[in-house]
C-alpha cells in the first residue's frame, strides 16, 4: 500500500489514570500523553505509537487503538509489570488540578526500541514522558524527521532539567502550559518566556492556556486560538495531548509548516482538545468522524470572525 500522508511517530505515556473532578470520578481511566495524542492524530493520517504498558492494561484499549488504525508494533507489553499510573484531582475551576500520585511502573526500566518501520517517519512527537526516553527515541530516527515536536511538564522541569534542555535543543516545536513556560525560563512575562524558549532551540512554540486557548509563537509572530466555550466539561485530562495530536496530525497531512498551516494546525488542535474534554478518557475522541471535526472547525471560525471593514 502506498501511504499518501506521511506518518507521525509518537512516544509518551500510556497510562491507567484515576481522575477525580468536582462532579464525577473514574478510577481506571485509560490515559497517557501518547494515548490521547494517537487517538486525536489518527483522524489525519497514520500514527505509530511507541510506549510500554503492563499486564493490567485493558485489552479493549489496545483494540480501540488498533481500530483507530494506530500502529502498535512499538507498544511493548511487559507481562510482569504494571502500567504507568497517574492520579489527579481537579479544582472547581477545572483549569487547575493537583497530582495525588504518579507511579512510573513499567516506564522506570523502559528501553524504547523503535521498530524499523518507524525510523524513517517524517514527523515525530515526543509526548510528555521522561526527557531521557525522549532523547533515546529521537536518536533512533534515521534520517532526522522533517518536524520534531515535544511536550513536557513541571515534574521534568524540576527534576531532570539538564536532560530536558538537551532534547529541547534538538526539537523544532514545543507545546507547553503557561505555568510550565514560566517555570522553564524563570520569566513571568509570556512574550519574554517565548523568546527564551526560542533561544533554547524550538523555532515554534505553542503555549497552552487551558480554557483560555493557546498562543503560537513563530518567526516573530504571535497567533491566538481560543478554546470553545463549552457548557459541560467532563474531564480535562488529555486536552493538551489531544491538541498536540490534532496539531501534528494536520501538519503531516498538509506536508508543510508555513505560518498559515501552523495557524490552521492551532485550530485543529483546539478542535480535538474540545472533544477530548467532553468525556472521560478517550471516550469522546474515539467516536468522531470527519464531519464532526469539520463542524467544530467552523464553530471556531465563527467564534473569532469579525469584519475588518468596520474599522472606523
Ligand atoms: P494532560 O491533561 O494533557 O496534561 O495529560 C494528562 C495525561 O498525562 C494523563 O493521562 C496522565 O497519565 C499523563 N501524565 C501525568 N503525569 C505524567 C508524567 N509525569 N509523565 C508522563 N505522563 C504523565
Amino acid at each position: 500500500m502506498i501511504e499518501r500522508t506521511p506518518s507521525v511517530v509518537v512516544v509518551g505515556s500510556v497510562a491507567i489514570d484515576w481522575v477525580i473532578t468536582p462532579k464525577a470520578e473514574r478510577e481506571r481511566s485509560v490515559g497517557g500523553s501518547a494515548t490521547f495524542f494517537s487517538m486525536a492524530a489518527s483522524y489525519f493520517g497514520p500514527v505509530r505509537l511507541c510506549g510500554v504498558v503492563g499486564k493490567d492494561f485493558p485489552e479493549q484499549s489496545l483494540a480501540d487503538l488498533r481500530a483507530a488504525h494506530v500502529d502498535t508494533e512499538g507498544l511493548e507489553v511487559v507481562p510482569d509489570g504494571l502500567t504507568f499510573h497517574w492520579k489527579g484531582r481537579y479544582h472547581d475551576d477545572m483549569n487547575h488540578r493537583d497530582t495525588l500520585d504518579t507511579r512510573l511502573n513499567v516506564f522506570e526500566h523502559f528501553d524504547p526500541r523503535l521498530p524499523q518501520s518507524y525510523r524513517g517517519s517524517e514527523y515525530l512527537f515526543l509526548a510528555n514522558i521522561q526527557p531521557a526516553l525522549q532523547l533515546r527515541v529521537l536518536d533512533q530516527m534515521d534520517p532526522r524527521p522533517r518536524l520534531v515536536g515535544l511536550d513536557t511538564m513541571n515534574l521534568w522541569i524540576e527534576h531532570t532539567k539538564d536532560d530536558l534542555l538537551k532534547v529541547l535543543a534538538r526539537v523544532d516545536l514545543l507545546t507547553i502550559n503557561e505555568e510550565e513556560a514560566r517555570q522553564l525560563t524563570g520569566e513571568p512575562n509570556l512574550v519574554r518566556a517565548a523568546r527564551a524558549i526560542h533561544d533554547i532551540g524550538p523555532r515554534s512554540l505553542v503555549i497552552k492556556r487551558g480554557e483560555y486557548g493557546a498562543l503560537l509563537f513563530h518567526e516573530g509572530e504571535v497567533f491566538s486560538a481560543p478554546a470553545l466555550p463549552l457548557e459541560e466539561v467532563i474531564d480535562p485530562t488529555g486536552a493538551g495531548d489531544s491538541f498536540a495530536g490534532g496539531f501534528m496530525g494536520y501538519l503531516a497531512r498538509v506536508g508543510e509548516t508555513t505560518g498559515e498551516s501552523l495557524r490552521s494546525a492551532m485550530i485543529y488542535g483546539s478542535v480535538m482538545a474540545s472533544y477530548c474534554v467532553e468525556g472521560f478518557s478517550y471516550d469522546r475522541l474515539a467516536g468522531l468522524d470527519h464531519r464532526a471535526i469539520d463542524e467544530r472547525f467552523m464553530a471556531f471560525s465563527r467564534l473569532t470572525h469579525f469584519e475588518r471593514a468596520r474599522l472606523l
